[in-house]
């Protein structure tokens, strides 16, 4: 079987000349069709910047990173584009528009393809959004939503259009317990029903039982990648 996504001798610089600075170091990665991977590591070891280059919201420098069977690096801009739109991103601040409702920020998604155009998108984006427990409030402006709802409606948002792949980064970090299990379990089951890959970047030490595996980031390295979630999950 085929990595779905496949990193490999992967280093990143971010400066020039004597600013310049290495922030990731020879990491290697492959992630399988359905895994749901958590990715660790305390802030500033680099994360972020991993997730943007597999993500294609930064461009690769040196090494290799193929996504889907595309290589990512040197790859131009169109090609960039038709691989993004099979990834769905999760951010920690949920971007939702605030002038919209929860379903419109939902369609906007499905608007980016082609295939939805025929269909029914106001009915598909409220679908997704009775999945993730918000079927009334579908009509709200994202602003009279608590952080829990927004980050629901990121998840059906990002989750609406099955894309292949899934990109979280810290989607529970401004949420409390409660709402951040809640968030990471739609995830998890919507991602089980749809066949999708997730690689998750938290450090929240509460919704590490949803991975299949863990790996962990420190200084730009990617150290182990071992299954520590059954010892620290008990
Ligand atoms: P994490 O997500 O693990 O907190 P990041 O990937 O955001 O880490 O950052 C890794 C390192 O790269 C940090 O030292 C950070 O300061 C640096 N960095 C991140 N983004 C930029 C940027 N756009 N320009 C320069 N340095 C950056
Ligand atoms: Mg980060």
């Amino acid at each position: 079987m085929k990595p779905v996504i496949s990193v490999c001798h992967l280093n990143h610089y971010f400066g020039r000349e004597e600013l310049r600075k290495q922030v990731l170091f020879d990491i290697n990665l492959d992630i399988y069709s359905g895994e749901i991977v958590i990715m660790t590591g305390p802030s500033g070891s680099g994360k972020t910047t991993l997730l943007a280059l597999v993500g294609g919201l930064r461009s690769a420098q040196f090494g290799s990173i193929t996504i889907l069977g595309n290589q990512m690096c040197g790859a131009s801009k169109q090609h960039v584009m038709q691989v993004r739109r099979q990834i769905g991103y999760i951010f920690q601040a949920h971007n939702l528009l605030t002038f919209l409702t929860a379903k419109q920020n939902v369609r906007m998604s499905l608007e980016l393809h082609d295939k939805y155009l025929e269909q029914d998108m106001d009915e598909l984006a409220a679908d997704i959004l009775n999945a993730v427990g918000l079927g009334d409030r579908i009509h709200y402006y994202a602003d009279n939503l608590s952080g829990g709802q927004k980050q629901r409606v990121a998840i059906a948002r990002a989750l609406a259009s099955h894309p292949k792949i899934v990109l979280a980064d810290e989607p529970t970090a401004s949420l409390d317990k409660k709402s951040g299990q809640d968030v990471v379990k739609i995830m998890q089951r919507l991602a089980k029903e749809q066949g999708c890959t997730i690689l998750l970047v938290t450090h929240d030490n509460r919704i590490l039982n949803i991975a299949d595996r863990i790996i962990h980031m420190e200084d730009g390295r990617l150290i182990k990648e071992a299954d520590e979630h059954k010892v620290l999950s008990g």
